[in-house]
């Protein structure tokens, strides 16, 4: 069979499986979860892979809502992430549904188009990707050891091959003063809200003078508890993020000095939490990978969003494309509305969504097929993960 009969039988089996597809990401959009508690959507996914075939290994790499379905045997391990978190309060904002039905659909239908013997496929379910970086104990605990390539594909407004995402570092601090009556005896106090706001201005500034490949935001968590006690304790989260991991690291230096600053001000003591363990990488999209994603994607009739100007988020597929030949391709849902916002989650479930979510399927699958059976591709995609190409 030719690499063109296969990949048309990959369109065939993701046709298929569209219905079942399409009521999975309806019951993970119906039941946003937030990132480590995904149980629902784990409950709906992993009884799908094993019914096609996949040797699961279920609650994977210590974490309870993650997976690992592996198949067949041949030369090329290809694994395909699937994300299934949701955002506090606007729910699958992110569109993570059709994440997790992109990629357990490519996964299925290439075991459909595929002998066995012609390469490994492995489905990743892969949790808490909104800030906590379950990918990345996925890393550690040596998941992509034995995996020469990944892929996974992003929802957003509309179709980009390679978007340049951020390293990120998410960062909390907590401001610890003394409470007392904040009008009889105001001089008794120390004030953690005016640390915390201190600190807050600080970043506010730096803002303006940093590189336009960087990013800083944060909020408030925790203001105080009353308006007539001087508040004792306060919280903050941050993210810094940037496209140079060294310059990632030089803003935090100079958002660990605002910290610094609000507590040396009002004579609070400063606790920061850099969380080492949860940083993403930037995303160092693989040349090779993305061509050939492109090709197919394009051949199903999609379009693809020059990207001129940087702008950006981050992702735990950041750390995996640090250690793998990955992309992470975006494609639009038929609705021109932005990530993290309560009209993304609206329209992540529509129609116009799901026809896009069943063809970005195919084009994963075709790219998975074209990974399996022409090894001079994979040798070009290590090769340029190397920089050697
Ligand atoms: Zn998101
Ligand atoms: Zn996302």
């Amino acid at each position: 069979m030719t690499l063109t009969e296969t990949q048309q039988r990959a369109n065939e089996a993701v046709d298929a499986i569209a219905r079942d597809l399409i009521r999975i990401s309806k019951e993970i959009h119906s039941h946003p979860e937030l990132a480590w508690e995904e149980h629902y959507a784990y409950a709906q996914l992993v009884p799908f892979v094993k019914e096609h075939g996949f040797t699961v290994t279920e609650h994977a790499y210590g974490m309870q809502t993650a997976f690992r379905g592996d198949w067949g045997h041949g030369p090329t391990t290809i694994a395909i992430c699937a994300e299934y978190d949701a955002l506090p309060e606007v729910g699958h904002a992110c569109g993570h549904n059709l994440i997790a039905t992109t990629g357990v659909g490519s996964a299925v239908a290439l075991t459909k188009a595929l002998d066995p013997s012609q390469a490994r496929i492995v489905i990743l379910g892969t949790p808490a990707e909104e800030g906590s970086g379950g990918k990345i104990r996925m890393i550690d605990g040596g998941c992509f050891d034995d995996i020469d390539v990944a892929m996974m594909a992003h929802p957003g407004p509309v179709d980009i091959d390679a978007s340049p995402m951020f390293g990120v570092a998410h960062v909390d601090v907590e401001y610890h003063g003394k409470a007392v009556h904040a009008s009889v005896f105001p001089e008794q106090g120390l004030n953690a809200l005016d640390a915390l706001v201190t600190a807050y201005q600080a970043i506010a500034q730096l803002r303006q003078h940093i590189r336009r490949d960087a990013r800083i935001h944060g909020i408030i968590k925790h203001g105080g508890d009353a308006a007539n006690v001087v508040p004792e304790y306060t919280k903050g989260a941050f993210y810094v993020r940037a496209l140079k991991p060294w310059y990632l690291e030089d803003l935090k230096k100079r958002v660990q000095a605002c910290f610094d600053a609000g507590a040396l001000a009002t004579g609070c003591t400063v606790e920061v939490d850099w969380h080492a363990d949860a940083e993403y990488a930037p995303m160092k999209n693989n040349g090779p990978m993305v061509e050939i994603y492109r090709r197919n994607a394009e051949s199903l009739g999609r379009n693809f969003f020059e990207m001129k100007d940087l702008t950006s988020g981050s992702s735990d597929m950041g750390n995996v494309s640090q250690v793998v030949p990955s992309i992470h391709p975006n494609f639009g849902v038929g609705a021109a509305k932005f990530t993290h916002s309560q009209e993304f989650t609206a329209v992540a479930a529509t129609e116009a969504a799901h026809e896009n979510m069943i063809s970005v399927a195919k084009a994963l699958a075709m790219t998975g097929v074209e990974l399996a059976l022409d090894p001079d591709l994979v040798a070009r995609a290590k090769a340029d993960f190397k920089g050697t190409r």
